[in-house]
């Protein structure tokens, strides 16, 4: 009895230090998202003085949800800011981690290296998968600058509440805080709301320490979407309820009073899925393919020619091109991981390559699906909305592809962005300053008064 109350006692000490310790040295963290925490060192004096970016992607919430619904709460922001009314432009394929990896890149998906969420590497000879930890977090699958590193590498610090790509090391650099993906506690109202409470506790910290750039993901309402289609109540709910999230977190980032630019996107829409499986080995002999979904990949230049000539005019709902001959428009000609030859849908279709081997169920598709071209299903457009002290009031945007977000971010952050298929010119007109330089450092140019 005696020894454990002195068990007691020491470990009540030992929790009363650890609680001054944590009180003293780290931010006041929801323990339902844990992160973790890399020590890049301070941010610099100039990171200091610059403004935040809150970058937030609600995963599928179609362009057209927040009016269909009535998600009041974004379209405020639209109006205090700026906003996409008919869309934002996913990059092809419109999937979830090829976008994401396009929003903090600036890439096309054929240049960052994630061509879908799941693919093989002719040259590794090695699978890709977003259910595979060790490929996730392996920094050698990804290519270009992630917005993230590229602040890190500017002495500006960062945090990472989840985003595709945040938890492996890319371009020399990690984020500072990050959490760890898990598909099972992604969409529990606590983790939810973790991530409000986790953007707040790290805007708390002390400017030194502070993150300028941070990325808060919700895997809803994707999920809604696949598995009831996008127009059923369950998905318009889920939508509603992430409007609700995002004017939490809007409500606790204004309660900061720092300058903070609030940018609210999805990766892509959603189509409700039209017919059965379509399956390719159906039309097509595919012996000693490598198959992941729908993309093919072959041992040799004849079977991918005899595969597109056996797939080429069996279907209305697919084109089939070589890979080097996919249309220019699509941007997906070059990367081998996108397999050869490249099967595209012409409308909401699903496309396999094989059925599932026997003994497997054979389930029929999902209600809603995405990863269409834009412009053949104009479903899969993405939502836009922006708002802060670097953006101007009240205005809207045409559609505009996904890429460009890279560099108009760095520029609200004052960094200097790396280069992207990203063009500053397309959003400056959303910002105070037309892109131009910051303010003060105009004001530094003007050396000479002017002459009358
Ligand atoms: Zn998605």
């Amino acid at each position: 009895m005696r020894f454990n109350g002195l068990r007691r006692a020491v470990l009540g000490l030992l929790l009363v230090a650890l609680g001054l310790a944590g009180a003293a040295q780290g931010p006041r963290l929801n323990p339902a998202l844990p992160l973790v925490h890399v020590d890049n060192g301070p941010n610099s004096a100039a990171a200091q003085k610059a403004h935040y970016v809150v970058l937030v992607s609600l995963d599928g919430f179609r362009w057209d949800y927040a009016e269909r619904d009535h998600a009041t709460h974004l379209l405020a922001i639209g109006r205090q800011g700026v906003w996409a009314p008919e869309g934002m432009l996913p990059s092809f394929p419109s999937l979830t981690f090829p976008n994401h990896l396009t929003i903090v890149t600036g890439l096309y998906p054929e240049h960052h290296g994630i061509v879908a969420n799941s693919f093989y590497d002719p040259a590794r000879h090695a699978r890709y998968a977003i259910s595979d930890d060790k490929a996730v977090t392996d920094g050698s699958w990804y290519s270009g600058v992630p917005l993230w590193s590229l602040a890190e590498s500017q002495g500006m610090r960062t945090a990472c509440l989840f985003w595709p790509g945040s938890e492996a090391e890319i371009a020399g650099h990690r984020p500072t805080w990050y959490a760890r993906f898990d598909a099972k506690t992604q969409a529990t109202d606590a983790v939810l709301q973790a991530r409000i409470d986790d953007a707040v506790a790290l805007l708390k910290l002390p400017d030194a320490e502070r993150p300028h750039f941070i990325t808060v993901y919700y895997s809803e309402p994707d999920h809604e979407g696949h598995k009831y289609g996008p127009d059923a109540p369950e998905t318009r709910a889920a939508a509603l309820k992430m409007d609700v999230m995002v004017a939490k977190l809007k409500a606790a980032l204004d309660k900061t009073h720092l300058p903070i630019d609030l940018v609210v996107v999805s990766d892509h829409g959603m189509a409700k899925v039209e017919g059965p499986w379509i399956t390719l080995e159906t039309f097509a002999d595919l012996r000693g393919f490598e198959t992941v979904g729908p993309l093919l990949y072959a041992q040799s230049e004849e079977d991918r020619q005899r595969v597109y000539n056996q797939l080429k005019r069996v279907s209305s709902q697919f084109m089939v091109y070589r890979l080097k001959y996919v249309p220019p428009a699509l941007h997906g000609n070059e990367n081998p991981r996108m397999g050869d030859p490249v099967v595209i849908a012409t409308g909401p279709y699903a496309i396999r390559a094989q059925a599932p081997p026997t003994g497997k169920p054979d389930l029929p598709p999902n209600a809603g699906a995405h990863g269409y071209d834009p412009k053949l299903v104009p479903q899969m457009k993405a939502s836009f909305f922006a708002e802060g002290p670097d953006i101007v009031r009240g205005k809207t945007v045409k559609p505009f592809e996904n890429v460009n977000l890279y560099p108009w971010m760095a520029h609200m952050l004052g960094l200097q962005a790396a280069k992207s298929d990203g063009d500053l010119n397309i959003l400056s007109g959303t910002l105070r300053d037309n892109g131009g330089p910051a303010p003060q450092a105009a004001g530094e140019d003007k050396v000479e008064p002017k002459k009358e």
